[in-house]
């Protein structure tokens, strides 16, 4: 065997021991059904494990294979995501069961070309599909993933390298079998090891084959990411008929589609939020205000953008004009439709409400 050879054998022979060990324990490592694989996939993008782990577990319950998932309507689905962020995600996951369920007998594909095909299959997901439920030699690149590459490699870009620049390191320490165990070692080790803040290299496995380490580079590469949120306030009416608030659908595209919310939207610049209230009001229900009252302010971090969000209790002067995508619902009824957690917040402080008037 090659000098090069050895340093890659010990290299993976380290990585995997170190796996081995010091695993987290995860329902979806447990268990060999591609379509949970599937599911946690999608759900692990861009969240933490603690913050999917509760989602899983209801998931697995409401859906427990594509079969359930395929005949469950959208806005189930998208309830069961509330919360979750990315709500894209979780229509692509519904129309590819429907798709998976017509074209491939309720079965998740095992070649490539065909899954890369199905909607929310990008590059990622279809290589940790092939890799983990089918065990197929992919390698799998997740943020924790090129992070590690880039320490191990000593990247200094200022800009994070295309995935492609990183695959051909990648594929040559990849083992022909059982790589799925070697992708998903890799990104435990970003997740837990070599983290983006602080990496503990005293207790990393592969320390002495990590060019970062070696410099003393390690909590510089890469360079941290600038997030430039951002900033929104919006207005919403709350608008009771008797004990009925009344609720609409957004557009079915676009931002947070097909969520429900309270009427209302964004402040433009030089009005007050007063002021944005009877326009937008005016604007989606052809109706006036005749009187409002400030209730509560939330503030939520929406993936794309934050949101400060006023909400006031509305009288107005006419019936609002009505239409397909609006109703009027009780409080206790709004827990069923799926909304944007900035507005879950607002329910929940109504709720609140309610629960001190009637102790009252
Ligand atoms: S030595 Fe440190 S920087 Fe290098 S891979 Fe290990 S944890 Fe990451």
């Amino acid at each position: 065997m090659s000098s090069q050879n050895q340093r890659i054998n010990e290299f993976r022979i380290r990585l995997l021991h170190w796996f081995r060990d010091h695993h987290r324990k995860l329902p979806w490592r447990e268990t060999q059904d591609p379509y949970k694989i599937w599911i946690s996939e999608i759900m692990l993008q861009q969240t933490t494990v603690q913050a999917v782990l509760p989602y899983y577990r209801k998931w697995e319950k409401l859906f427990p294979d594509m079969e359930s998932l395929s005949r469950a309507p959208l806005q189930r689905v998208l309830k069961a995501w509330q919360g979750l962020g990315y709500y894209q995600r979780a229509r692509n996951l519904h129309k590819a069961s429907r798709i998976m369920k017509d074209k491939f007998e309720g079965k998740i594909p095992s070649d490539y070309d065909e899954l890369k095909k199905l909607p929310g299959f990008g590059p990622y997901t279809t290589a940790a599909i092939m890799s983990f439920a089918f065990d197929k030699t992919y390698p799998v690149v997740d943020a924790n993933v090129r992070r590690v590459i880039i320490r191990l490699r000593r990247i200094r870009q200022k800009a994070s390298p295309d995935d492609k620049a990183l695959l051909p390191f990648l594929q040559t320490q990849l083992p022909l079998k059982k790589s799925c165990h070697f992708n998903q070692a890799l990104m435990e080790l970003g997740a837990l090891v070599c983290r983006p803040k602080n990496p503990r290299c005293l207790l990393c496995p592969v320390t002495e084959f990590c060019q970062a380490y070696q410099t003393g580079e390690q909590e510089v590469i890469p360079p941290p990411k600038k997030r430039n949120y951002k900033k929104i306030e919006a207005v919403v009416g709350i608008i009771r008929k008797n004990s009925q608030i009344l609720i609409q659908k957004r557009p079915s595209s676009g931002l947070l589609a097909e969520l429900w919310e309270f009427p209302g939207g964004k402040r433009a610049t030089g009005e007050s939020l007063e002021q944005a209230l009877d326009r937008e009001i005016k604007e989606e229900l052809s109706a006036e205000v005749a009187e409002k009252k400030f209730l509560t302010k939330v503030h939520h971090a929406y993936t794309q953008f934050q949101v400060d969000l006023y909400a006031y209790e509305c009288r107005l002067k006419s019936e609002p004009r009505f239409n397909t995508r609006q109703r009027w619902v009780t409080l206790r009824a709004i827990r069923r439709y799926p909304v944007p957690s900035g507005s879950a917040k607002i329910i929940k402080f109504l709720e609140q409400r309610e629960k001190i008037k009637h102790q009252a």
